[in-house]
């Protein structure tokens, strides 16, 4: 648990043998492509602010740059308002800004009486999932902003006027979403990225070593939505003049049992696509319908999971999926075929550093210390009790204190807290990810017959004692499960104090 070796760890939410394992899957892009923050993230940013002033947005956008300090993967964008939401899994609202001014209290209630969201309504709300996100949740951000402070518009609940021209929140999100496929359609984006790979892609020697050392233990295929010449660009880069002195030259292809780009996930976990082959010497896609069997080296496009596993004779449970997009790769993989499923969040070497400040463990331990107090004032007090204790300074104090961890982390505060409350992000995070790490490189520490534990799921009283006394004894900070645990711990603790007789006494 020494901080220095915790950015090297898999962490599990549920065990899992890697012996069970016949077979991995990867995808590429931000999973075994890692792009270099905020280098990649300001050039998607870039591109999709001068596409949006060449469509006729104001030529002032063009000051706005880049800020990496303030989005954060998993925000929703409210697009009939234009606010910028973090919700928990429950759709409860965390953060609330518009522009790049946060609401508090009563300015959101003015918007949600409810404090709450039916995210489940993806017509009007629009969760930003990838890595990918990030550059357009920037950039609603900036056009919200912009139009609020520009005096040549008039604000209005849902938009803007200017003259007889309304343009509302909603439109300007459909533009900004057009704008990021048009740079994604048409290349511009790959184009660029191609050109400077050394720029925006991060080169791992070790890649070549894990793809090596699984394939001798499993079967080892790619799965993903990148074109062929795309992939073949970036993997040649990661594969092939990435060998290790001494070793072999080794095709890119020969790294894996089964290639298929254009996979369009998350249709492809569902009903998939026509499978074709491509022609690896023009990039071509053949025409009709793939019916063979898996040969060696060819590269697919399309067709669906049950395909794969068909190709490949495997089944599901077998595989272990390897991918960096919550809904797409994930909960999709896992939710209809089964599949175990292995989560890259690069972000979480950050999160574990934040969290390893002494100022965040010294802030923790205070909130703590509050729960308790609240939990004290309680204790002897039941449904006949007519007092009313005053705690508005406990509630007061426990927001500047959520407040300012969440501020370490960024100005939207981190990817799966606020507070001692889960985002949406964690909760599917701990409910689709068996297992998830800052990288897939990270699968190089564990031989291939490791068991991962799952942390233990406690319902029962007696096991509630086991699992206090094992919270509150050790530094939790030490562990990122028990930073995710951290509202049931509060919770318990509470628990723990009016159970204490209870506890003492056994
Ligand atoms: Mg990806």
């Amino acid at each position: 648990n020494e901080p220095t070796i915790r950015p090297r760890r898999v962490f599990a939410n549920r065990s899992l043998t890697l012996e069970n394992i016949k077979c991995y899957g990867f995808d590429m892009d931000y999973t075994m492509a890692m792009y270099k923050s905020p280098d990649y993230e300001s050039l998607g940013f870039e591109l999709i602010r001068d596409r949006m002033v060449s469509v006729g947005y104001p030529h002032e956008l063009l000051r706005y740059t880049y800020d990496p300090s303030f989005p954060t993967r998993g925000l929703v964008i409210d697009t009939t308002y234009g606010n910028l939401l973090k919700v928990d899994s429950n759709g409860n609202i965390l953060v609330c800004s518009h522009g790049f001014c946060f609401l508090k209290g009563e300015d959101i209630n003015n918007y949600y009486p409810n404090k709450f969201i039916q995210r489940d309504d993806t017509d009007r709300f629009y969760i930003l999932n990838t890595l990918f996100n990030l550059s357009e949740t920037y950039l609603y951000t900036c056009l919200v902003d912009f139009f609020t402070r520009c005096t040549r518009y008039t604000n209005l609940l849902k938009g803007f006027q200017h003259g007889d021209l309304l343009m509302s929140y909603r439109s300007m999100f459909q533009d900004v979403r057009d704008a990021m496929d048009f740079i994604h359609d048409t290349g511009t984006l790959k184009e660029r990225t191609i050109k400077n790979l050394d720029k925006y892609v991060i080169k791992d020697s070790n890649l070549p070593v894990l793809l090596t050392r699984l394939k001798v233990v499993a079967k080892v295929f790619l799965a993903t939505n990148s074109d062929y010449s795309y992939t073949k660009a970036i993997m040649k880069y990661l594969l092939e003049n990435n060998a290790k002195p001494g070793s072999p030259k080794q095709s890119w292809r020969s790294f894996f049992d089964l290639i298929v780009v254009d996979t369009r996930k998350p249709l492809f976990f569902g009903e998939g696509t026509v499978l074709r082959q491509v022609d690896t010497d023009t990039g071509k896609l053949r025409i009709g319908t793939y019916t063979g069997d898996l040969q060696h080296g060819t590269v697919y496009s399309g067709g669906s999971s049950d395909i794969i596993c068909d190709l490949l004779d495997v089944k599901g449970k077998d595989i272990l999926y390897v991918g960096d997009h919550i809904f797409g790769d994930i909960l999709k993989s896992k939710k209809r075929q089964g599949w175990k499923t292995f989560l890259v969040v690069p972000e979480l070497n950050i999160e574990l550093k934040v969290w390893d400040q002494k100022k965040n463990k010294s802030l923790f331990e205070e909130l703590k210390r509050l729960d308790v107090f609240l939990a004290e004032i309680y204790k002897h007090l039941d449904s006949g009790s007519s007092e009313c204790p005053d705690i508005d300074a406990v509630q007061t104090r426990m927001k500047v204190l959520t407040y300012r961890m969440d501020m370490s982390y960024g100005q939207m505060g981190s990817l799966l807290r606020s507070g001692a409350r889960q985002t949406l992000f964690a909760s599917q995070l701990m409910r689709y990810a068996d297992l998830y790490s800052s990288t897939c490189m990270n699968l190089l520490h564990y031989p291939f017959n490791y068991l991962f534990m799952a942390p233990p799921v406690l319902v029962k009283e007696e096991h509630v004692k086991m699992l206090l006394n094992n919270l509150l004894d050790t530094d939790e900070g030490d562990c990122l499960h028990l930073c995710l645990y951290k509202g049931f711990v509060a919770a318990m603790t509470c628990l723990l104090y009016k159970k204490k007789r209870t506890y003492c006494s056994t």
